[in-house]
């Protein structure tokens, strides 16, 4: 049986979800970072007039001042090269300065010239940018980490040399066909990838704790999976196998 292949669903499902969620926020967010890099090193800073306020509803500026804090508040400015309606930038604010700026007062204002359409309140760039910078981090990190995974996964399906027993952490240095303790019938010859360790306890011994910590010597997945040689009677299920850290011992 190809126990090799048996389960390979979990962790490839598993770097597929890790990676789609990865990308959701510089798919999400990717443009609002550019926008906010663009404006924090080329943009204008200005103070203009706020010509008109209000919250949006059904895709309309009404003005009010009656607001409720999940309202979405905005500002329309005038932006310089006054009397042309491209000039004027529409720009989401908090319920507390909007509460506190009253239409013809004046705010500073980053745009980019050339694309007065693309500004932002000038105090509120810094911080969107930390925000998107520590977002986009981790983002990265998790890309990095289900990269690091499909590589040991691809590295991890390659086939040893037939008869190879080099690779192998141990050797049991049987010279002649090995059979079955109980059945008698010639056994398979192969190797048992360690994880997380094999626990021995003698007849009479209690169980205490298994840990990754009292294992039999050579058992565990430190930095290198250790490959103990093993013969295997797939009728009696029996393995016969040799552990230990001396290569090849
Ligand atoms: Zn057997």
């Amino acid at each position: 049986m190809n126990y090799h292949k048996k389960g390979m669903w979990f962790p490839v499902a598993l770097i597929a979800f890790v990676t789609v969620i990865a990308l959701y926020f510089p798919v999400k967010y990717g443009h609002d970072f550019l926008l906010n890099y663009m404006l924090l090193h080329k943009g204008v800073v200005e103070n203009v007039q706020v010509i008109k306020k209000g919250i949006i509803v059904y895709d309309e500026l009404v003005w009010t001042d009656q607001t409720q804090p999940s309202d979405n508040h905005q500002f329309q400015v005038q932006l310089p090269g006054a009397g042309k309606e491209e000039n004027i930038c529409q720009i989401s604010v908090s319920k507390s300065l909007y509460d506190l700026t009253p239409a013809g007062s004046r705010i500073s204002v980053t745009f980019l010239s050339g694309k007065q359409w693309k500004c932002k309140l000038s105090s509120s760039i810094q911080g969107t940018m930390s925000i998107l910078m520590a977002g986009h981090a981790l983002s990265a990190f998790m890309l990095l980490c289900a990269f690091g995974a499909a590589i040991f996964l691809y590295r991890s399906h390659k086939k040893p040399a037939p008869g190879d027993l080099s690779d192998l952490t141990t050797n049991m240095e049987m010279y002649k066909e090995v059979h079955c303790p109980k059945c008698s019938e010639q056994m398979k010859e192969g190797y048992l990838p360690m994880g997380f360790g094999i626990h021995w306890r003698n007849i009479d011994q209690p169980m205490g704790l298994p840990t990754i910590f009292g294992v039999l010597p050579g058992t565990v997945f430190w930095f290198k999976r250790p490959k103990l040689h093993a013969y295997h009677c797939t009728i009696c299920r029996i393995v016969l196998f040799k552990y230990g850290n001396e290569k090849r011992g």
